[in-house]
Parts: C-alpha cells; sequence; structure tokens
C-alpha cells in the first residue's frame, strides 16, 4: 500500500518495490536487519518531504540511508520499514572565497577533498571508508578518523544543516541559539533526516613525516602514546593496531610488517613550519623508545603511504581470521588505555574468541573487533563479551560509541553507560522532534523508560 501510494507521488524511477531490490537494502556494514517495505531514491529535498508524509499518514517507520558502510546496524531496519537511500543526492557546491562547501547527504566523503583540492583546500574528516561512506551517514554518526586527534571529528567541520523532520517540515540549523544542528549531528536518523549540510574547508599541511614503533606488549604502546602527548607533541594521526591486526595485514599485504610484535603505532606530525613539524616527530620517537618501541621513520611519502595503507588495509583483511566480527568503538581517558587494552586482550583470552584491537588510540578510541566463525562459535558468547568491553569503557570513564554510533548493537548496553536522569532527556528530546516514534526506531535509545 504505501510502496503503491510512494510510486504514484514519486514516479516508479525514485520506488523500488521488488523483492530482489528490496533485499539488497536490509543491511549495512555489520548487521542485516527487516526486508524494507519500499525504497525511496530521492533526487531532492521535495522527495523527501513527500516520503516523510506518506509513511507519517500511513504511519510506517523510516530508516535513513546513506553508502549503508555503517558498524552499529544504523541503516538496517529493525522492523518492516521504508528506507530512504540518499545515494541520488550529490549535488556538491564549492564556495572556496568563504572556504565553504555545500553538500546534499549522499556526496562521497573523498569526493569534498578531491573537488576543494584544486582551490588549494581540503575537508580533514576522514574516516578509513572515506571512499564509500557519505557525508550524510558520517554527520548521522559523527564519524571521525586518523586525522581527527588534532583536526576534529564531521561534526567540527559543521557549520549549518538543513534536515527534513517527522512531520515533514524542513529546517535550515546553524551552530548558534540551541546548536540544533549539533543535536541531529550523531542523532543516527533518530531526530530527522539530513538533506544538506554548509561545511568547513581548510587548508592542508605544507609537511608531513610518519613513522611506525613495534613494541613488544600491547600496553607499551599504550604507554607511549600518554608519554608522548605528556611531551608535547599533537600528532597529526596516531594510531595503533595489535598483534592479531599486524598478523592479518601483513597476510593480506606482504608489506613486511614486525608480525611478532605485541602492537605497534603510526604516527604523523604535520604543519607549516618544517623544523616544528620534525621536531614533534622526534618527542614522538623518543616517546616510543623509552617504552621498549624499535621505531622506523618513513623516508620519503612512498614509505608513509605503505606504512597508511597497513592500516586502511585493518578492516578488509580481518576477514582471513574469521568470516565474521562484531566491531567495538569504546572511548575512555588516555591516562588509563594501558590498563584497558591489556584487559581486553585477556578477557578475548578467557573467553576463547579472537579480539584484534586497533584504532586512533590519540583519542582513546579503541575498536576491539571480536572476530568469529558463527559456525563454530555461539553469538551468544560474541555478544556476552562485546558487553564485557563495554563494561571495561565504563568503568574506566569512558563510553560506548567514538564514531560508529550505538544503533541496534550497543542499544542495550546504553542502560550501563547513561544514567536515568540523562537517558530521560533523550527520550524527551527524541518524542519532541519524532512524537511517533517513526525515525529509525529500536536504535540508539532501549525502551526502558519509553
Ligand atoms: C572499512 C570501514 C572503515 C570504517 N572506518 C571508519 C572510521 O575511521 N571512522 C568512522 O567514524 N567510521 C568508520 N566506519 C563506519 C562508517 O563508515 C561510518 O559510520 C559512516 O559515517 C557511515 O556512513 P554511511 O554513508 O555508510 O552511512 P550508513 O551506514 O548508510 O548510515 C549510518 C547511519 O546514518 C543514518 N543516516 C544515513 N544518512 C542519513 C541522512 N541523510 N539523514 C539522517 N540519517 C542518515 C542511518 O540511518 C544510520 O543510522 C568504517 C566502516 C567500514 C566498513
Amino acid at each position: 500500500m504505501i510502496a503503491e501510494r510512494l510510486r504514484s507521488a514519486l514516479g516508479a524511477r525514485k520506488v523500488l518495490t521488488g523483492k530482489a531490490e528490496r533485499m539488497t537494502y536490509r543491511h549495512d556494514a555489520i548487521q542485516i536487519g527487516a526486508l524494507p517495505m519500499a525504497v525511496v531514491l530521492p533526487e531532492d529535498t521535495a522527495d523527501v518531504v513527500t516520503t516523510v508524509k506518506l509513511c507519517r499518514d500511513a504511519n510506517v517507520p523510516i530508516v535513513g540511508r546513506g553508502a549503508a558502510s555503517g558498524l552499529s546496524g544504523g541503516a538496517a531496519p529493525a522492523r518492516e520499514s521504508v528506507v530512504v537511500a540518499f545515494t541520488r543526492m550529490t549535488k556538491l557546491d564549492l564556495f572556496p572565497e568563504r572556504r565553504e562547501a555545500w553538500a546534499q547527504p549522499g556526496v562521497v566523503t573523498a569526493t569534498v577533498s578531491e573537488r576543494a583540492k584544486p582551490f588549494g583546500l581540503v575537508y580533514p574528516p576522514d574516516p578509513a571508508s572515506w571512499r564509500t561512506s557519505t557525508i550524510g551517514g558520517n554527520l548521522a554518526e559523527n564519524a571521525g578518523g586518523p586525522m581527527c586527534f588534532k583536526k576534529g571529528v564531521t561534526g567540527d567541520y559543521v557549520k549549518e544543516i538543513e534536515f527534513v523532520d517527522a512531520s515533514g517540515a524542513v529546517h535550515r540549523a546553524a551552530r548558534d541559539a540551541f546548536d540544533l544542528a549539533g543535536l541531529l549531528i550523531g542523532s543516527e536518523g533518530t531526530l530527522g533526516l539530513i538533506t544538506g549540510a554548509r561545511l568547513r574547508l581548510d587548508t592542508p599541511p605544507a609537511f608531513t613525516r610518519t613513522l611506525m614503533a613495534h613494541f613488544a606488549e600491547v600496553g607499551q604502546a599504550a604507554q607511549a602514546v600518554s608519554r608522548a602527548i605528556a611531551s608535547g607533541a599533537v600528532p597529526a594521526k596516531l594510531e595503533f593496531m595489535d598483534r592479531a591486526c599486524l598478523g592479518a595485514v601483513e597476510g593480506y599485504l606482504g608489506i613486511g610488517l614486525p608480525v611478532h610484535a605485541g602492537a605497534a603505532l603510526l604516527i604523523d606530525t604535520d604543519g607549516d613550519d618544517e623544523e616544528t613539524v620534525t621536531e614533534e616527530l622526534e618527542l614522538a620517537r623518543a616517546a616510543c623508545e623509552a617504552e621498549g618501541g624499535t621505531v622506523r621513520v618513513a623516508a620519503n611519502a612512498a614509505e608513509a603511504e605503505d606504512l597508511w595503507r597497513a592500516r586502511r588495509a585493518i578492516s578488509p583483511s580481518l576477514g582471513r581470521i574469521r568470516p565474521h566480527r562484531m566491531n567495538e568503538d569504546i572511548v575512555v581517558p588516555r591516562s588509563a588505555l594501558a590498563e584497558v587494552v591489556r584487559e581486553i586482550e585477556e578477557l578475548g583470552r578467557e573467553a576463547g574468541l579472537v579480539v584484534a584491537q586497533f584504532g586512533h588510540i590519540g583519542d582513546g578510541n579503541l575498536h576491539p573487533n571480536i572476530l568469529y566463525d558463527p559456525k563454530k562459535e555461539s553469538s551468544d558468547a560474541v555478544h556476552a563479551l562485546a558487553h564485557e568491553i563495554a563494561l571495561v569503557a565504563v568503568r574506566h570513564g569512558g563510553v560506548l560509541s567514538g564514531e560508529h554510533g550505538i544503533g541496534s548493537m550497543k542499544r542495550d548496553f546504553m542502560t550501563d553507560a547513561v544514567d536515568a536522569v540523562t537517558m530521560d532527556v533523550l527520550w524527551r528530546v527524541k518524542r519532541t522532534l519524532d512524537p511517533r516514534g517513526q525515525l529509525n526506531p529500536d536504535k540508539l535509545l532501549p525502551e526502558v523508560s519509553a
């Protein structure tokens, strides 16, 4: 019924109704959800308004979707819904004189920097998925990336957003007054559908230096991070990967990574003054060596690119160890890093499951990945271990998500992390902007106080 109404309002080209077509819109990168009732491919904001109004009248839930590269089940419908996939809304206007861009939500993240480059500008937020993920998905998750330690996350580059609320009204929200734009950023499609964003562009640094340091034990790498930052270095990027990741990536790329090490750090320093960039790299080198690390400084841009290729290959190469993974995304205070990575390693050992750890360690953002084979390992055990890992973060004063969102994957853990008063406030905001609960239901907020 809703599919027919959407088709007659928007035209057949913009609405997918065939079962095979709908099947491909059930999932994100980690989870498979319910079969959508229809898939809408809007071409402009007016199409989104029409869709939302028809769904509101028919009382049908709506799930926004970008590239479906999400890692928390956000774009996978939790129940029968209409999926609004923004992949045709790819208009991007550049305003170099203002160092700004206006992007529709379906613009692929890397495209913003590619298009800004001829003007000597760059869009710094750089999720590892930047060649597939979209600006809409990045905003909805407040995506981060290696560059974010020094440069900030997606939300720091958003000056204004356009969104369609649950009643079909269009709003333009800047970062003033109540920072309504900030409320929508990171709301995982539960408060409104983002149809455009004014983005801040930056100038790229003139100089960059890169080093990799490897350590016998994972906690040493974490201690080196705290030491480097305490010594005054502000690296542009500060990433880590543990032994399981090193082995997986080496098996995949074969570029001579230190596979017997307990962990490795990848560090970039950058800026417009070459001397300062080198001084900062030396501070980082000294910190790594003081913690027992073996340091390799990239001699040139090609060597640096090889090292970063290793970092970007972690996700695809983990599939070589086990076919499935549950990707955690905790953030802990930097002072607790060493203890946290050791505790998580131990938890994996006790559970008899492979846990690979990597992440933006400079921000305290860790991605412990539980690798498993559903034919041999129980999904209950995987879920229980994910819960244990979440509790480690909470116990050390951390949070459940740094960039991947809560989605459906960590929704049950929210009651461990958020007190009852805060949860009540979150629900009040949700009910104010989406009174009937039609926008991406069963995500982010647990039902406890609904
Ligand atoms: C290999 C790999 C590496 C990754 N690396 C990183 C990383 O370094 N940093 C990081 O932050 N993430 C990373 N991710 C996770 C993922 O890429 C990000 O969460 C990304 O922001 C999702 O964008 P998307 O377009 O794929 O969104 P989707 O997965 O399609 O959707 C994500 C969420 O956004 C909502 N949504 C999408 N579009 C809209 C819209 N227009 N309006 C409202 N809600 C919307 C969806 O409902 C869903 O809740 C990685 C994923 C993979 C597979």
